[in-house]
Order: C-alpha cells, then structure tokens, then sequence
C-alpha cells in the first residue's frame, strides 16, 4: 500500500498540474465505478450504456489524440438480423441464420456470443437510431456479407458518424474522457482493480472498480501479428492507415493485459487482409484484372477474400497490377486515386505498359487471353466464373495495389455478459472487454459481423460494468 501511495505521490507530483488533475482521482479519493481502454465504438458504447445504466464515475482512457480507433475509418455496414419490417420491406433472417452463415466462414465461432448479437443487433440499431444516427433505408450485403444484412447511415463516413453520436451521448451522461493516455497494466487490490497508466509520457494509476478493454485488434503491432502469422511481417499497413501516414493505436494493448492476468485467447492466428487502398477503384467483381509484377495473371479475380489473399502472399514482391477499363462503375475514391497517382489513365495499352515497365506485346497478349476468357465465360487458367464484362474499352484505369491488413479475429474470450474469462473458463472478476479486443469470429467473419460486435457486447460491457460497479460500491 505504502509502494502505491508513494508511485500515486509521485506520478501526480512530477507532471500533471493538481488542475488538470480535477477529473482523476488521486490516491484515497472515490474510485472511478467504469474505466474504459479504448474510444472507438466498442469502448464508447460500453461508456454511455454504463453512464445509462446507472454508473456515475465513468473514465474513458484513450492512447491517441483523437477518438474512434479504426471504428471512425470504418465504412459503417453494419450488421442487423431484422425482424421488423425496415423501410417497407420485409426480411427473412434470423439468429439461427446469421450463426450458420458465420459458421460457414469461420469456422470455431464463439456461437453465444454470435446469437446475442443476432438477438439484439436490431434493438442496438434502435438505440443508435435514438441517439442521431440517420439510417438510410437500404439494406444491402456488404462485400463478404453472405447475404443482404447490412445498414448504413446516408452519406460518406458511416463509421465516424456512430462514433461522434456514441460519444456525444456518453459525453452528455457525464463521461470523462482522457487523451494521449494509455492503459499498460492492471494489478488487483482489495477488490479494485489499480490501472497502471501512461499519460503523455509520465506514468501514473488510477482506481476503479471495473474495467473494460476495449482497445481494439492488433494488426498495427508488426511483432504481435507476425508471432501469430509470420506472413504479415514488416512493411503492412492496415486498412485503417494504408500508407502509414496517421497514428494507428491497434497495437492489441488490451489482448496482452488480459493475458497478464490470465485471460484465455481465441483464433490469435486469423486476420482479414484486403488489397484496396491502391490501383482498385471498384467495390465489385467482374470487371477487373489481376497480374502480378511480370504481367501475367496469377489467380481468379473473382475469387474469395480468402484466396485473393493467400495467392498475392505468395507473389514475391506481394503487389499487384488492377487493370479496368471505361465501362466499369468507379468508386467514389477514384478521383482521389488519379490525382495521388495511386491509379493511372491510359488510352492505349502500349501507354499503359510503358506505365508498367512491361512489354507492350506481352501485355497485349495477356489481355486478349483475358477478354476470350470473358467472352467464352470459360476461364481454363483460373477456373474464372464471373465475367460482367471484356477488359478492352480505353482508356484504362490501373494501378498497383498491395495488401493492407483489414482486422485481427482472434482475441480475450469473454461469455455473453461481457465478462473476460480465464484459462479455466471462469470471470475474472470486474473485468470486461468488448470489440476488436475479443476473439468470436473463427477464421473470416461475415461482413458487417464487427460493427455489430463493437455495438451489442459493448453495450453489454457497459451495463454489467456499471451492475458490478454499483455491487462493489454497496
Ligand atoms: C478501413 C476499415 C473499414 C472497415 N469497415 C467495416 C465495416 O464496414 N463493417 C464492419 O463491421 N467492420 C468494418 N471494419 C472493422 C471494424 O471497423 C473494427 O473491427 C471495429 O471498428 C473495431 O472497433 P473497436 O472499438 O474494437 O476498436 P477501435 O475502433 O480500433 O478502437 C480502439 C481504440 O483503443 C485505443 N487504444 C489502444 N490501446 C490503448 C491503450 N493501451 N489505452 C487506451 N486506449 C488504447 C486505440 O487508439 C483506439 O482508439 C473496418 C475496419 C477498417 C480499418
């Protein structure tokens, strides 16, 4: 206790001026009821259902200088088994539905955890929808989506726009919220947890009585992932920070805290990997080309997220040439893409093979192989299906791409009350985690599923926090 005393002393002493201080208590003064790691949806969610469900002392720590983790980069579709009729239209899905489609994806899923989202996705969306999130009527299925599940707020920017209304609600219950402040150990003490801080560079603790992880995956962390898939070594990006340009807090702080204290993991060695930050501007298969650094096509574009993956790992420069022409439908990111250089427009395809540092001659023959294959819809190199069009009308747009790493599945197993269970499958008591953070997806995850996730169990984390938080205070 004296040790405590003397490390709290010190750390409030050395940097933090005693005002800005007035949110945090300092040694002996009222423990926070809800210290959360993490501000992107899942630690945010859990922050205003825990200030919601009675919760008064609610401290969000997050490492960044910004909110919303990868969840404010994220293009929003979202996940809902509906069950009312949405916008007029009536759906056929169900709990049973989203498990068996999410089994077939993934595998070992988490499968209560997997039927409480599917129970309660829509009633979340609901809650959503009574904080300011506009919904637009669409449901759509998102790219791995399996089948059309998926909402999405109007406009650009679908995952900032949960975010910012997540936070402004939290934010009007009364959550305090701390930047450039990271969680780095947790030690438990006469039945509160002491949570071992960095804050802007100056170490320090803070006490609580429950506490959820909610730092998100950690495919920013080269040495974590590559332990797990030696794969995804140096030079990745993720999805989030294609070009590693931003701050990209998805360093799985969360996953080794637990594990320090004896929390079990699941599926650490599955990852979602994605080539979209580059040469590809469209959001849909059929329309493109594939070749690897010499030209040659390598693999069935159309093919799964899975197999796209594997066969551009196994390309030794691990980059690729898209090709498309003009009568693809572009993305909105293709503007942005020409005037970055990262896609090119050539109206012949001797331009584009200069482009390229390939032979005009060999690259002509590779694309008229090509267009026989989509105008036979018979493909007999790659066994291609799925031909909506020939390759051949300039200009063309191209460029290379590369794979960024999209999400980590594997994380702390938790049960269906958020709480972080051991190596013998009991809670650990007053520790919770949500989001990325967790491990319930198996090997892929159908699209949307994460969203989903962040939403229900974080919400879930928030409320049984803030149950056992008030349990401890009695
Ligand atoms: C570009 C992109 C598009 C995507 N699109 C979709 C989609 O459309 N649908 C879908 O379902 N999924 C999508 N995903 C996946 C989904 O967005 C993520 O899985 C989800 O948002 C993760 O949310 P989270 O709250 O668990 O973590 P995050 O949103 O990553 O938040 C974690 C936060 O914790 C902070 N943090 C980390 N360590 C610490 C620490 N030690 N102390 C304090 N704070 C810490 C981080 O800085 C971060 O702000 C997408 C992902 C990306 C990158």
């Amino acid at each position: 206790m004296r040790r405590r005393n003397l490390l709290l002393g010190a750390a409030a002493a050395s940097v933090i001026p005693g005002s800005a201080l007035g949110e945090v208590p300092a040694a002996g003064r009222t423990p926070w009821d809800v210290l959360i790691a993490g501000s992107g949806l899942a630690g945010l969610c859990a922050a205003a259902t825990a200030l919601e469900s009675g919760a008064r002392r609610v401290l969000v720590l997050e490492k960044g200088p910004v909110i919303g983790g990868h969840s404010a980069y994220s293009s929003g579709s979202l996940a809902v088994v509906i069950r009312k009729p949405h916008a007029g239209q009536k759906f056929d899905d169900s709990t049973e539905t989203l498990l068996e489609d999410s089994k077939r994806v993934g595998g070992r899923v988490n499968e209560a955890i997997i039927r409480k989202v599917g129970d309660e996705s829509e009633s979340a969306a609901d809650w959503l929808r009574s904080i300011g999130v506009p919904f637009s009527p669409v449901v759509f299925q998102a790219a791995g989506g399996i089948r059309p599940r998926c909402i999405s707020t109007m406009g650009a920017g679908a995952g900032r726009a949960y975010v910012t209304a997540v936070n402004r609600r939290a934010k009007a219950l009364g959550m305090k919220l701390r930047f450039g402040c990271a969680l780095t150990g947790l030690v438990r003490k006469n039945g509160l947890w002491i949570a071992r801080v960095n804050e802007k560079g100056a170490e320090r603790e803070i006490e609580a009585r429950t506490v959820v992880l909610a730092t998100g995956g950690f495919t920013a962390n080269e040495a974590m992932r590559s332990k797990y898939d030696p794969r995804l070594g140096p030079g990745m990006h993720t999805t989030a920070n294609p070009h590693g340009l931003y701050f990209d807090g998805a360093t799985g702080d969360g996953i080794r805290i637990g594990e320090a204290l004896g929390a079990a993991t699941a599926g650490m060695g599955n990852f979602q990997l994605l080539a979209y930050s580059g040469g590809r501007v469209l959001e849909y298969a059929g329309a493109e080309v594939y070749l690897d650094m010499k030209g040659h096509r390598f693999v069935n574009e159309a093919a799964s997220t899975g197999e796209l993956t594997a066969a551009i790992l196994a390309l030794p420069e691990r980059s690729i040439w898209v090709v498309t022409d003009s009568r693809s439908v572009k993305g909105a990111s293709l503007g942005l893409k020409l005037a970055n250089g990262y896609v090119r427009k050539s109206e012949t395809v001797a331009e584009m093979a200069h482009g390229m540092g390939l032979s005009p001659s060999a690259l002509r023959k590779e694309l008229d192989d090509f267009n026989a294959a989509a105008r036979s819809r018979h493909d007999p190199r790659f066994g291609r299906t799925l031909f909506l069009q020939t390759v051949e009308q300039p200009p063309f747009y191209w460029g290379r791409e590369t794979l960024n790493i999209h999400c980590s599945l594997g994380g702390l197993v938790t049960d269906t009350e958020a709480r972080v269970l051991d190596r013998k499958g009991e809670p650990i008591e007053g520790l919770f985690a949500a989001g990325e953070t967790t491990g319930v997806f198996g090997r892929d995850r159908p699209g949307g599923m994460a969203l989903a996730l962040c939403l229900v169990m974080g919400r879930e984390a928030g409320r049984r926090a803030a149950k056992a938080a008030a349990k401890r205070a009695a």
